[in-house]
């Protein structure tokens, strides 16, 4: 018997979602974005977007501090609405915990949601609550709102357009495997780890980039760019070409990969939860770009490669080609 194991997380989605997608009503965006999104007034749109996080599967209780997994479980979230250019206004939180857990850590998980909430100027405005014999659940839904003509979306990209993306790549994935590995955790590690745990929604980056309607689509990375890249493959209708010697890595990444002999280019392909931004740009504006987002940020945005209209991906290193095995993070599959 066939199961979902055999087909994947995507698998799932796209065999339920073909019922679901139209027709839907005007101004309305369903299943296939990193939010759904619909029609606000005459300028704006609402988006939406939802993250669940389960115990031992997303986070392990005693790695990650309450206060983490507080920020942790809006960060990804965030995230989402920041890849489609919009801002943040209000979230639900719904949490199946257990009944023995210690008021303490309560108290710093909901500080943790806090802190992120107000810098991000967030309202906790519902949610629900449920008890749980063991493993935590936690589901945030965040609704945003976003200028109308500035909304991006995964589906855009043509041939010729440079992919960019917002940051680092592969720190989140570097500290998995450090505590995996229950590695000793040195100045490097713990840097990653603060990557992986507390990742920066790129909401400013998102909004920067949103306003220009030379940029022609963007996603949060969540999965890992090998694995992200086709998304915007699929829906764009093209192919895409990644220059691995070009792809962005800390030097926290790069001494602590020498050190263990890790496979720093797989560790940047696939590690997942970045939550950086990739986009992509109509090559000859994409200086312009590049000299609005550095001097406003003070922060280089990255090229990494190029949009093709092959269909396939394509990755060069040293200037020849390279293929991949592993495929990023994809849920029930075996292989992912
Ligand atoms: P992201 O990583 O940006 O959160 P996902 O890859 O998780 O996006 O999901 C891809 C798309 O599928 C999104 O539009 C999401 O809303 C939709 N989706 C995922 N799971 C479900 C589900 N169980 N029911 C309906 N839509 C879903
Ligand atoms: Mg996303």
């Amino acid at each position: 018997m066939t199961t979902l194991k055999d087909i994947g997380e995507f698998g799932f989605i796209k065999r339920f979602s073909e019922n679901f997608k139209a027709p839907l009503p005007e101004g309305f965006e369903g299943i296939g974005d990193d939010c759904a999104v619909m029609p606000f007034n005459d300028r704006e749109v609402m988006l939406i977007t939802t993250d669940m996080l389960i115990e031992k599967q997303h986070f392990l209780p005693d790695k990650i501090s309450p206060f983490e997994l507080g920020y942790k479980s809006l960060a990804v979230n965030l995230s989402d609405i920041a890849a489609m250019g919009g801002y943040p206004v209000s979230a639900f939180l719904s949490i199946g915990i257990p009944p023995e857990t210690t008021l303490e850590w309560l108290d710093d998980f909901f500080k943790g949601i806090k802190h992120l909430a107000d810098n991000s100027k967030t309202l906790l405005l519902g949610g629900d609550t449920t008890k749980v014999n063991q493993s935590i659940a936690i589901n945030i839904a965040v609704i945003g709102r976003c200028q109308k003509h500035l909304i991006k979306k995964r589906r855009g990209a043509s041939a010729g357009d440079v992919i960019v993306v917002t940051g680092y790549l592969g720190d989140s994935g570097g500290a998995l495997q450090a505590l995996n590995q229950n590695l000793t955790v040195t100045d490097d590690i713990q840097n990653l780890i603060q990557h992986h745990h507390m990742p920066k929604p790129h909401l400013v980056e998102g909004k920067i980039l949103s306003s220009y309607r030379e940029v022609t689509s963007m996603l949060d990375v969540s999965d890992g760019i090998y694995s992200d890249i086709h998304h915007i493959m699929e829906q764009s209708g093209v192919g895409a070409k990644i220059f691995i010697d070009q792809i962005p890595v800390s030097s926290a990444l790069q001494r602590t990969s020498v050190k263990h002999n890790w496979d720093i280019d797989e560790i940047a392909l696939t590690g997942g939860e970045d939550y950086c931004l990739l986009a992509t740009i109509k090559k000859q504006f994409l200086q312009k770009v590049k000299d609005v987002y550095e001097n406003l940020l003070s922060r280089p945005l990255f090229e990494i490669g190029e949009i093709t209209n092959t269909g396939q991906l394509e990755l060069f290193k040293d200037d020849k080609r390279v293929t991949m095995t592993k495929t990023g993070f994809d849920h029930f599959r075996t292989d992912g």
